[in-house]
């Protein structure tokens, strides 16, 4: 019987045996260990508690243990926690199917559910592939996507991500090659540049004949480098892909469920990919699950002659986390999302804009619920991270982006506190470089 430890001991224990995200085990980074969150607050074991301005990677956007969520799961629990989906079916997969159809762009109503966002993305890539090879067209096999993006961490989704920042160089022979675009030039305004679309037109002449279809994070791209571009591009490429015979796959892992402004970041402009991926706050940040969510012509192209989909994961639509995506999608559908969003960006706006005089600040923008404080150069994330617990604020930077995704529940002045804590940071930061 493993005894009962106390915390400083979980610390130690959770250095020896635990991987977390993207860290070394041999110089393991500090870890805060977790005692309680509710609604926007995160507390630790020592007492303090923490502003959430993450989300839990753009996930947790109703706040920690919500009443609702909470008490769907419950009740679902004592029901059936979860059955095969090959064979078997149930209503928190059947209604979460028939919402995604109704709110997500026209056409799309088709829905696969897997347990990540990762996964979800390899079920549209496997999609096009065998769309494509269905139509008669099996040499259809790559992918065009944009650099700078984000796709996940399995072998298919990274070949899709940056082939810079993107882990290429170390997986170099074990991953597909696929064919890259320049990212969208950025500016949610800025008018639309038609030598960049004459480039990404070349690169499709080039190669479609090969290609299957265009990824790409629509409107922001989060992970790889949290740039917000204009959503012209988008019904621009839409044109090419009809042109080409190319899918359009669009991700919206991280833009889904409101973060943008919209529910999807593909509102922001008039057309419908044929494929679209959903995960992090498909569920409120609760559980685990994605959707890759297609159209007929994909679902019907892939069934034609007998043909069947090729894949099925073992907890496909598990109930329990389908019970947590309907009760977060009601809660959603509750109240004006729009506007309330709105209030969170201008409040962003307005909490980050003096980051703008610090020597060490390269940019501030802001999009719905979405604030990024671009840095000249990039953060010491061991240094850094203590300075915002301090602070009394759950924020998590990357590279040279210190950024702020809050639940959609904090409070303005919350907002204020997190932009004050950002400012007081990237202004010591500052302070230590120079000396
Ligand atoms: C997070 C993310 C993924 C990967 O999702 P996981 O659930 O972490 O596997 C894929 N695409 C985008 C845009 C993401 O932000």
């Amino acid at each position: 019987m493993p005894q009962q430890h106390t915390d400083e001991a979980l610390i130690q224990l959770d250095k020896e045996l635990l991987w977390h995200p993207y860290t070394s085990m041999s110089h393991p980074a500090p870890h805060f260990l977790v005692k309680k969150a509710q609604g926007s607050r995160i507390t630790l074991s020592d007492g303090k508690e923490l502003i959430d301005g993450m989300s839990s990677w753009w996930s947790v956007i109703h706040g920690y243990s919500h009443p609702v969520i909470n008490n769907a799961m419950k009740s679902q629990i004592d029901d059936f926690s979860h059955v095969m989906f090959g064979g078997l079916t149930h209503e928190p997969a059947i209604k979460l199917a028939e919402k995604l159809s109704d709110i997500t762009p026209h056409g799309l109503s088709r829905v696969f559910f897997s347990d990540s966002g990762s996964v979800s993305v390899e079920v549209a890539l496997k999609m096009a592939i065998q769309y494509w090879h269905s139509s008669g067209r099996p040499n259809k096999k790559k992918f065009i996507t944009p650099r700078n993006g984000y796709h996940g961490d399995t072998f298919a989704a990274m070949s899709v991500c940056d082939p810079i920042n993107g882990m290429h160089g170390l997986f170099e022979g074990a991953l597909t090659k696929q064919h890259f675009i320049p990212s969208p030039p950025t500016g949610i305004n800025t008018p639309v540049d038609e030598d960049y679309l004459t480039e990404v037109r070349q690169i499709i002449e080039k190669t479609h004949l090969e290609v299957a279809g265009l990824i790409i994070e629509p409107v922001v791209q989060n992970a790889g480098g949290m740039r917000f571009y204009n959503p012209l591009y988008l019904d621009r490429m839409k044109l090419l892909c009809e042109e080409f015979d190319l899918l359009l796959i669009f991700d919206e892992i991280a833009t889904g469920f409101g973060r943008t402004g919209k529910m999807f970041a593909s509102d922001h402009c008039n057309i419908s990919p044929d494929i679209m991926c959903v995960g992090k706050a498909l569920t409120g940040g609760y559980i685990t699950l994605a959707a890759t969510i297609t159209n007929d012509k994909v679902a019907l192209g892939i069934s034609d002659k007998g043909g069947v989909f090729m894949h099925g994961p073992t907890f496909m639509g598990n109930p329990l986390a389908c019970s947590a995506a309907n009760a977060s999608l009601s809660l959603l559908s509750s109240y004006d999302l729009t506007s309330r969003i709105q209030t969170i960006e201008s409040k962003l706006t307005e909490s980050l804009k003096r980051c703008r005089s610090l020597a060490n600040v390269a940019d501030v923008r802001c999009l719905g619920a979405i604030g990024v404080v671009e840095l000249t150069s990039p953060v010491n994330q061991q240094q850094i991270q203590p300075l915002f617990v301090e602070q009394g604020v759950w924020v998590r930077p990357f590279g040279k982006l210190i950024y702020l995704m809050p639940p959609y529940i904090i409070s303005n002045e919350d907002l204020e506190t997190l932009g004050n804590a950002i400012y007081n940071v990237t202004k010591s930061l500052a302070y230590n470089t120079k000396n």
